[in-house]
């Protein structure tokens, strides 16, 4: 029997990249989880299908978040999916994975490019912990997917830098709030990792990336996805309020 046998889980963004290996790892330590989307719902079949595979339990949900009535959206497909399979809605971990990227120099940042940085990366993930605070068992988890980028200079990402120190303080407050319930939040903040992305197959740029940590190499979805399925297990239980440098030492310099 797995970790999370039995408990239910929503990941959100994981049709791809972190969010993908984290559905992965969770569904193959016992979860229910539901993998949501923005618009790529053939991804998001091909990780459900991946976990079903495997013995799991997954079932997709999609919600564009940054958009009129995302949390809404969301969380309308996510009750709907535990309520047939579980007869209930409860929810046990919440991973505030989805986000987007800038990758613009700070002088060319737009205010339509800054909200939208802030619509999907800051104000989803905080209506969404609000939103599923009723969903949330007592000793539940919540996991938020901040960035080493909040704690290693890089003038290209400053407004997206801006977004993630946003959500390490949506992590800290909620957690003296929660504390009550025996839920505890979190932030993981990973270094450069291969989200399958076309940077990732340019060897000369990965290479370049894998030098920032000292194991020489770019982190992979697992690295993380295995740091969050800690956290969202019993064996997290006195960790809250905590930012987990999950870099492979990028920050140590
Ligand atoms: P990817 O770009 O590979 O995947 C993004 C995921 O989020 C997809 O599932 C996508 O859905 C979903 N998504 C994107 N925009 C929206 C939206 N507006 N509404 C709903 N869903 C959306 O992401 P990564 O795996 O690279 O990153 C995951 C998280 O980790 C992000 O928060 C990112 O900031 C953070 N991070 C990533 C790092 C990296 O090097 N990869 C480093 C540090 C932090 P769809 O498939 O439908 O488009």
């Amino acid at each position: 029997m797995g970790k999370l046998s039995g408990k239910t889980a929503l990941v959100t963004g994981s049709s791809r990249g972190i969010g993908r290996a984290t559905a992965i790892r969770l569904a193959a330590e016992g979860a229910l989880v539901a993998v949501h989307y923005a618009s790529n719902s053939e991804a998001a079949e091909e990780v459900v299908a991946t976990i079903e595979k495997d013995g799991g339990r997954a079932f997709p949900v999609r919600a564009e978040l940054g958009s009129q009535g995302d949390v809404h959206d969301l969380f309308f497909g996510l009750e709907q999916g535990l309520k047939e399979r579980t007869g209930s809605t409860d929810l046990d971990i919440l991973v505030n994975n989805a986000g987007v990227m800038g990758g613009v120099p700070p002088e060319e940042v737009t205010p339509d490019q800054f909200d939208r940085l802030y619509a999907v990366n800051v104000k989803a993930p905080f209506f969404i912990v609000q939103r599923a605070l009723s969903n949330l068992v007592d000793g539940g988890r919540i996991v938020n997917i901040s960035s080493g980028l909040t704690r290693f200079a890089n003038p290209q990402e400053v407004a997206y830098a801006m977004t993630k120190g946003a959500v390490d303080q949506l992590t800290m407050h909620y957690a003296k709030h929660l504390g009550s319930r025996g839920i505890t939040v979190n932030s993981v903040g990973p270094g450069i990792t291969n989200n399958g992305g076309p940077l990732f197959d340019n060897p000369e740029a990965v290479r370049q990336m894998a030098s920032l940590s000292v194991f020489n190499r770019v982190g992979e979805g697992s690295d993380i996805a295995d740091v969050v399925a800690f956290l969202a297990g019993e064996d997290g239980r006195w960790i809250t309020g905590s930012y987990l440098d999950a870099s492979g030492g990028t920050l140590l310099g």
